[in-house]
């Protein structure tokens, strides 16, 4: 049996106090905003998308502290990655978070792994990637330089 001690690990309660990657991003080319109306959890990405790699992804919002631990877990991760490696991670993170399965892809995300045994928390740690998702799908978006 897991408790909530056990939910709210050193590494996450770490990524929500001192969140990786947080703030507005100049020169983005790809944002989408996300909404967890469960908890009232809201982020916005900003990712920088070159050749199909994300560059550079930072995120703002207001969230618990999973939502924000897995915003800041997940910026750390998909940079430098490819679109559909990025994509790939989403959906192991769906399956880590609602199945409880692991696939060993996930490294450091897999502190998340205990969100399985708390149906309410789910939609909070995967806001964050469905952002990205809807973030990736949109159109290049021109970067100004000024
Ligand atoms: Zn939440």
């Amino acid at each position: 049996m897991n408790d909530l001690r056990d939910l709210y690990q050193d590494v996450i309660l770490d990524h929500y106090r001192n969140p990786r990657n947080a703030g507005r991003m100049t020169g983005a080319n790809h944002t989408a905003e996300g909404f967890n109306p469960l908890c009232g959890d809201r982020v916005k990405l900003f990712l920088q998308v070159e050749n199909g790699v994300i560059l550079d992804a930072r995120f703002e919002g207001s969230g618990c502290a999973i939502a924000t631990a897995s915003a800041s877990l997940m910026t750390e991760t998909i940079k430098g990655k490819g679109k559909l490696e990025a994509l790939r991670l989403l959906d192991d993170m769906h399956g880590m978070l609602t199945g409880g399965n692991t696939t060993g892809n996930l490294g450091k995300l897999e502190v998340l792994a205990g969100v399985h045994e708390f149906p309410q928390r789910v939609k909070c740690a995967t806001l964050a990637w469905h952002t990205l998702k809807a973030a990736l799908e949109n159109a290049d978006e021109p970067v100004t330089t000024e």
